[in-house]
């Protein structure tokens, strides 16, 4: 994507338009708006996403939409405990159908979305939900010199109390004395 970047990208889209035009939009989406985001997360260390999208129909009439998005978004580091800007990349593969009918006849494998009324998708929604799922399980600084090194340090010193080596376990002291 990078070089592609281009003007905001349609709230609203019609995916069985962009299959039939060939059309692959290029273009950014706002994050301000999307308060689940915002709130599984610190915010935002960029305003907006960059996403790629397209779509085809195939000969069994199923319009499905692909995409590309990158954002970058405020996570705690689980490494250190600052704030870190964690990168997510992913892609979309999305099953648009117009009712409950035409959801019966995709494959159970396949996500589904349901188109609104106007059979048109909802550009942030999408996005969003993208987003959500793409978040890593456990942040991390991605460069590991730029975690904080007094943190650390301090984690690393608490972390040796606990009694998880052997020389620290009264226990394995026991377990000595009465191997003499
Ligand atoms: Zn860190």
């Amino acid at each position: 994507m990078p070089g592609l970047m281009s003007g905001p990208l349609p709230l609203r889209l019609d995916p069985l338009y962009l299959a039939e035009q060939g059309i692959r939009l290029n273009g950014m989406i706002s994050l301000r708006t999307m308060a689940r985001l915002c709130e599984a997360t610190q915010g935002l260390a960029e305003r907006k996403a960059e996403v790629e999208l397209w779509s085809t129909i195939d000969p069994g009439g199923i319009c499905t939409l692909y995409g590309n998005y990158s954002a970058r978004l405020k996570m705690v580091c689980q490494r250190c405990l600052g704030l870190a800007d964690i990168e997510i990349n992913g892609s979309l593969d999305l099953a648009m159908v117009g009712s409950e009918a035409e959801a019966a006849r995709i494959d159970g494998e396949v996500e589904i979305y349901q188109l609104g009324k106007d059979n048109m998708f909802s550009t942030r929604e999408i996005i969003e939900d993208e987003l959500l799922l793409s978040l890593p399980y456990i942040p991390v600084h991605e460069n590991a010199a730029d975690c904080d090194a007094v943190m650390l340090h301090v984690l690393e010193c608490n972390r040796s109390d606990e009694p998880t080596r052997p020389e620290n376990n009264p226990f394995a002291i026991l377990k000595n004395l009465n191997c003499d």
